[in-house]
């Protein structure tokens, strides 16, 4: 397990103090531990970092102005957008300043001609979302924890959703932004033109960094029509396998769900229990959440009865379709609800896994098999048409004293998914939880390249310290 508190926490002298409440006002620099206390967690269990300051920026200007300072003092700057992070990637541990993007929550526009959304860092995603859906667009990545985090924050993580099926992750849908380099220089790195190949892709380059290489302050997004209809079904399982089997077999058939969800029979139970909704076929091991979008509802009806059909094909108990909108809701409320439900059930260690579809069934298979043989508790869902699982390692048996046992079921995990030739992270970013797997993943040649560039953008490793890399 990392120790957040590792690295020598920056505090502040009165006149660096004072120097930040010259930059972005006395209202919007906290001090008080108080006050600081949110800004001191992401949405990582069990872990957290005391800022010395937190500074809201209000402009563009500001966060330049912060940084050109905090570069100069090298002070540690942590970007935050809203705070929802399991990776522990918004976490303070180095101290400084959290620098907090919520300030910056406009949607400048929306242009219907080009298809375009052009925002704020600090605006909250489904906030944009609704927006855009009023004008019969659709900006599609939708991470479960859409009501609270910000487009900054999935831009600096790539963040994907249960939509990224169909839709693939946030790096789909950034044309350009503008973001601020860790000396106050402002970059702008793209615009409206939905193809722009002029020089390297520093879209490409910054989204996914972490807020280690730059903050982002604005973004040009990519728009679609919003889908007219939708055609969604769940299938319970009886076995983990013949569900696996399914995922593989509606993308064979050259089906493409808009979203394709992986439920094991643990994470149904907290989250319909949380809803307080009872569980059909609780002798289900797993079941799968189908959606199908599209522009009309023969095609989408076309596609449900086709993906059901193969479901009972592979051994699926019944196939159950949600005949309105409430009940469609309804089903979406329950997966939505499976992080915060698993949370409630007591301390654990998310791992964000993925592997190539048809190494699904392994997967799961192997994480339990690791997990029960360390008598631990595990928990599997996640976004099965991406071959991506959350699997949660629960940690009670910790207090007595087994911590190293505990991290080395955690590295088994990890290498499991590592030898079916998946990764350590898919959609959550390394930050803290992954950092030390990265290398187990990456050669050295790889880890060589991200120091040469991290080191270019960032000589004095203000930028997020301690985070993807080891410092
Ligand atoms: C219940 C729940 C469900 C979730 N479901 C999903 C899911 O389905 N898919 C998924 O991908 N993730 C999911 N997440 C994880 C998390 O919501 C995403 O990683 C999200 O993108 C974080 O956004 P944020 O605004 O909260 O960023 P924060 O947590 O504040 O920050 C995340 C990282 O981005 C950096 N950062 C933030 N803003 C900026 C900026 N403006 N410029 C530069 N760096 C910045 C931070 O330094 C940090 O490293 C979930 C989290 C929760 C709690």
């Amino acid at each position: 397990m990392i120790d957040p508190q590792e690295g020598n926490r920056r505090h502040l002298t009165g006149d660096e103090i004072a120097s930040l409440i010259a930059i972005v006002g006395e209202r919007n620099l906290a001090l008080e531990r108080e006050d600081l206390e949110a800004y001191s967690r992401d949405g990582t269990q069990g872990l957290s970092g005391w800022p010395a300051a937190l500074a809201r920026a209000g402009s563009t200007a500001e966060v330049a102005s912060l940084l050109a300072f905090c570069n100069g003092r090298r002070i540690p700057v942590t970007p935050q957008g809203g705070r929802t992070s399991l990776s522990g990637g918004a976490i303070p541990v180095m101290g400084g300043v959290a620098l907090s993007l919520e300030r910056l929550n406009r949607i400048l526009e929306i242009d219907e001609e080009n298809g375009v959304a052009v925002v704020e860092a600090g605006v909250i995603t489904q906030t944009l979302q609704e927006a855009v859906e009023a004008r019969g667009l659709y900006y599609p990545p939708d991470p479960g924890s859409r009501g609270s985090c910000t487009i900054g924050g999935n831009v600096a993580e790539n963040a994907g959703g249960p939509h990224s099926a169909k839709y693939g992750v946030t790096s789909h849908w950034v044309l350009g932004m503008e973001a601020v380099f860790a000396g106050g220089d402002v970059v702008v790195t793209g615009g409206k033109t939905r193809k722009d190949v002029a020089g390297y892709d520093l879209t490409g380059l910054l989204v996914g960094s972490e807020g280690t290489l730059a903050v982002v302050t604005k973004a040009w997004l990519r728009l679609v029509p919003k889908p007219v209809s939708y055609g969604t079904l769940v299938a319970p399982f009886p076995t983990l396998h013949a569900a696996a089997r399914a995922v593989v077999e509606i993308t064979r058939r050259r089906l493409v769900p808009a979203a394709l969800e992986f439920i094991d029979r643990p994470a149904m139970e907290v989250s319909s229990a949380r809803k307080g909704v009872g569980v059909p076929f609780p002798e289900a091991e797993a079941r799968l959440l189908v959606e199908f979008d599209g522009g009309g509802e023969a095609e989408v009806e076309r596609d449900v009865e086709a993906a059901g059909g193969i479901a009972l094909d592979c051994g699926a108990i019944d196939v159950v379709l949600a005949t309105d909108e409430a009940k469609r809701r309804l089903l979406w409320e329950v997966r939505r609800g499976i992080g915060d439900a698993v949370r409630d059930l007591g301390p654990s260690v998310e791992l964000d896994l993925a592997v190539p579809r048809t190494e699904l069934a392994a997967l799961v298979e192997g994480v339990r098999r690791i997990g029960y043989a360390a008598e631990l508790r595990v928990v599997v869902f996640g976004h099965a048409a991406d071959g991506n699982l959350h699997v949660h390692l629960f940690h009670e048996r910790e207090s007595k004293g087994d911590r190293a046992r505990f991290q080395a079921t955690v590295g088994a995990v990890y290498a499991e998914a590592i030898r079916l030739g998946g990764t350590v992270t898919a959609e959550h970013g390394v930050g803290l939880t992954s950092r030390d797997y990265l290398p187990v993943l990456r050669s050295p040649a790889y880890l060589e390249v991200l120091r040469a560039i991290k080191s270019a953008l960032d000589p004095n490793g203000i930028l997020n310290p301690g985070k993807l890399l080891r410092p």
